[in-house]
């Protein structure tokens, strides 16, 4: 039977190029978002991949929606950690709010995706955690306090759960993009935009289908013995 995999923010973006990659793969996946319908529905028709809705800040509704996918397509193998936002302003300029509501989805989600999934993962003796982190949660970022801190988190969040999983044959992983095509990349001013590719040495932004085909290679059982670890994926702009 096919494994089944669970993206968040599986219907857009960078989780659209994951969700269709797993797909092409042989994977049941289920892709999960916030509030697009419109986006999600057009999707699903056009991949025939099944959509769920909940904001994975909350507890509760990621607890209800994961029973949700496993009643309907099975036990979920795969998980796959990318839903996340942006709430960018320089420190002095931050706001309790914007600081909360990045922490809220872009880590507390990640365990609020994970924490529901993992007893089950345990429980039959396989499971595949990625995270999507950042390039800026590797290097820091100005202007992004709030998502550095996210996405610094969640790769302490992959890098311990490797060590409980490992003898129950689970792996966690993370990929760090760099700046990759996608609204929230084109959402940022021109100007900024064309600051930020000079700085790439690949000279280019990242395809979504690039951070996709890290995915499957963490999912597959290729990657077994591969635990804790984190892909750079950002052409050649920072390495650790
Ligand atoms: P997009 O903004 O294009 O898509 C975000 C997706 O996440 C959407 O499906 C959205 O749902 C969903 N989402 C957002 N908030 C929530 C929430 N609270 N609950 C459930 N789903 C939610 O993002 P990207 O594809 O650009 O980014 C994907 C991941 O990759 C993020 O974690 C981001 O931080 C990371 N990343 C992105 C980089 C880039 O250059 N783009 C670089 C490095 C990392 P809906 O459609 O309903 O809004």
């Amino acid at each position: 039977m096919a494994r089944v995999a669970l993206v968040t923010g599986g219907s857009r973006g960078i989780g659209e190029a994951i969700s269709k990659a797993l797909k092409a793969d042989g994977y049941t996946v289920a892709a999960t978002y916030a509030g697009n319908d419109e986006k999600a529905a057009a999707f699903s028709d056009a991949t025939g991949i099944k959509t769920y809705k909940w904001n994975v800040a909350d507890y509760e509704a990621s607890q209800a929606g994961i029973a949700r996918v496993e009643e309907e397509l099975g036990p979920i193998d795969i998980v796959v950690a990318n839903a996340g936002i942006t709430r960018d302003a320089p420190f002095h300029k931050m706001t309790p709010e914007q600081w909360k509501e990045v922490i809220d989805t872009n880590l507390t989600g990640v365990f609020n995706t994970i924490h529901p999934i993992w007893p089950g993962m345990r429980e039959r003796g396989f499971g595949r955690i990625i995270v999507i982190s950042s390039i800026n949660g590797q290097k820091g970022q100005f202007a992004q306090v709030n998502y550095a801190a996210t996405k610094a988190g969640d790769l302490g969040i992959i890098k311990s759960l490797a060590q409980e999983g490992a003898a129950k044959g689970i792996t966690a992983n993370a990929i760090c993009p760099g700046y990759i095509a996608t609204e929230m990349v084109m959402a940022v001013p021109e100007k900024v935009r064309e600051k930020i590719i000079s700085m790439i040495p690949a000279g280019r932004l990242g395809e979504p289908e690039e951070i996709a085909r890290c995915v499957t290679f963490l999912a597959s059982d290729d990657s077994s013995f591969i635990n804790g670890s984190t892909i750079s994926a950002n052409g050649g702009q920072f390495f650790v």
